[in-house]
């Protein structure tokens, strides 16, 4: 029997987090605990395994929080920096255990190469900088972490391809707009679902509420968890006690296990 997967839930909160630098709106001030967000990614574990899908400018502190002291690699669905600025940070598992294999789009290098020059540089390398094995995907393939395999499947951010991650019927899917009927196809009455759900109104980018429960009818998980959430979607609790049963919001902190 393989390991049941653990899927910890490290950020829920849209590119701002919340709350957002220097605004009042009632959700930013909230005392919830679940009302405060830091930016998108999740924890999944088995076993001996820890890997991460994405790394943002919260990373640091998500790895700090959830005690992790190993990491075998790191996943991308896209370049932008809520999903990626964490970069530097995975220095200290660097340190201590050698280059971190990363997973992306050959786009997503590239972006990475640009914006994080001095890591990828070949010659004169700075001696503390990290060091990452590029495995480059695409939306056809199938990839093994661990024992694990992991199916991709693309879905579109206005126009920017962004990839998601299916392992063992556990579908994770951030700043979705659109997905073509073939990709919808592979993830299909998938037992978890994570999908974006931005906030109450239209965006051009990324799913609204109304938009991704559209999305789950179609996909008709086992259940879904709604993710990369604005505090214009609305408080936790408020906004939870409307949704579907088998739909939920996630929150930062939230662990799920997938059995398989
Ligand atoms: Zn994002
Ligand atoms: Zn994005």
């Amino acid at each position: 029997m393989k390991s049941p997967l653990t899927v910890t839930f490290l950020g829920t909160g849209t590119s701002q987090g919340i709350p957002v630098i220097g605004n009042d709106h009632p959700v930013c001030r909230s005392t919830n605990p679940k009302d405060k967000r830091l930016r998108v990614s999740v924890l999944l574990q088995w076993a001996e395994n820890t890997y991460v899908i994405d790394c943002g400018p919260d990373f640091r502190q998500q790895m700090l929080r959830e005690g992790v002291t190993r990491l075998d690699g790191i996943l991308l669905t896209h370049e932008h920096s809520d999903h990626t600025a964490g970069l530097d940070d995975i220095r200290p598992f660097y340190f201590r255990q050698g280059n971190i294999p990363f997973y992306a789009h050959n786009r997503v290098f590239q972006s990475l190469h640009e914006r994080f020059a001095y890591i990828f540089e070949t010659e004169n390398k700075y001696p503390g900088a990290p060091t990452i094995d590029e495995i480059a995907i695409d939306k056809d393939s199938t990839f093994s972490i661990g024992e694990k395999q992991v199916t991709v499947v693309e879905a579109y951010h206005n126009s920017l391809p962004v990839l998601g991650f299916s392992i063992d019927g556990f579908t994770y899917l951030t700043d979705v707009k659109t997905m073509a009927s073939t990709e919808m196809a592979k993830i299909e009455n998938c037992k978890v679902l994570v999908i974006n759900a931005l906030r109450i109104k239209p965006h051009p980018s990324h799913l609204n509420l109304e938009e991704a429960l559209q999305f789950i009818d179609k996909i008709n998980p086992g259940r879904a968890y709604l993710t990369h959430i604005s505090h214009l979607l609305g408080f936790h609790d408020e906004v939870e006690a409307r949704l579907p049963d088998n739909v939920f919001l996630a929150y930062d902190g939230l662990q799920i296990s997938i059995t398989s």
